[in-house]
């Protein structure tokens, strides 16, 4: 187990690093997001989730679609890529600052997480995590994103219901040795707090279930077989189906609850993310994801 962690956490590391210099003006989103893809399923037993490819004020969950032309230009990008060996995961991220003018902000995300993972030891309570990254990034006069957060991880789980808070919380859990957690600080320009946009390129499967629509079988079907227990995107369906028929074949599928969608997170300003996973060892952590 622990050792499927630390492959998966060097793949999505390496992943990252190569992927990062795919960011650059000009550059298509898309290729990026493939070829990083393709270099974690040579190597993984899958993805963990679709290349996260955020910009400015979009905090998580955005991947290019299917025909997305869009090219990089002075943007700030936050690329966060999983993979997982054996359900394992390996989850990390950082941000590309595209504009040379917000420094700041990606050194505010980085260095509360450093400040995490000093930290991070057996018996710690998630909301004094919380008040790490948020004091470390008020620090810097950015706000933490409160309504984001790390998460525990488990087999075939990229959330297993436990958070580590960007803010300091009212209650949480201690960390036990042997835990491994995503660790995520987000800094903010904005009001430091995300809301939901209207579009969807991320889902997972929730359940089985009927579905009316033909097209929407097939979807179902598909989906259950290649992605049982991480989400993917809607650009991975489309060797089943495209265009408007997969519009509406999704748009049957989320009103039964067989997937779930993940909007694009918003702030009102620009963020900054920086994430690691690590495993709570005896007297402290280790990361997995280097
Ligand atoms: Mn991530
Ligand atoms: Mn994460």
């Amino acid at each position: 187990m622990e050792e499927d962690y630390h492959k998966a956490g060097k793949i999505a590391w390496e992943a990252l690093q190569k992927g990062a210099k795919k960011v650059k003006p000009g550059a298509s989103l898309l290729k990026a997001a493939e070829s990083i893809e393709k270099e974690i399923m040579e190597k993984a037993d899958g993805l963990a989730f679709p290349v996260n490819i955020s910009l400015n004020n979009q905090a998580a969950h955005y991947t290019p679609g299917v025909n997305d032309d869009t090219v990089f230009g002075k943007d700030v990008v936050k690329l966060d890529v999983g993979a997982h060996v054996n359900g394992y995961v390996g989850d990390t991220a950082i941000t590309i600052d595209l504009t040379g003018e917000n420094s700041k902000l990606v050194e505010a995300s980085e260095k509360a997480l450093e400040e995490l993972i000093a930290a991070i030891r057996p018996g710690v309570e998630s909301p004094a995590l919380g008040k790490i990254v948020g004091d470390t990034i008020e620090g810097y006069g950015f706000r933490p994103i409160a309504n984001l957060g790390g998460h525990v991880l488990a087999q075939n789980l990229l959330h297993s219901g436990l958070s580590v808070p960007n803010i300091e919380t009212g209650s949480g859990f201690a960390l036990e040795e042997g835990m491994a957690i995503a660790i995520e600080p987000f800094a903010s320009m904005g009001r430091g707090r995300v809301t939901e946009e209207r579009r969807v390129e991320i889902f997972s499967l929730n359940k089985e279930g009927p579905v009316r629509n033909a097209d929407a079988r097939k979807v179902v079907a598909y989906a259950s077989e290649h992605f049982p227990h991480f989400p993917f995107a809607e650009r991975h369906l489309a060797g089943v189906c495209t265009g408007l028929k997969l519009k509406i074949a999704l748009r049957e599928i989320i009103s039964r609850e067989i997937f779930t969608a993940y909007p694009i997170l918003i702030d009102t300003g620009l963020v900054s993310q920086a994430e690691k996973t690590v495993i709570v060892t005896a007297d402290g952590c280790e990361v997995t994801t280097k």
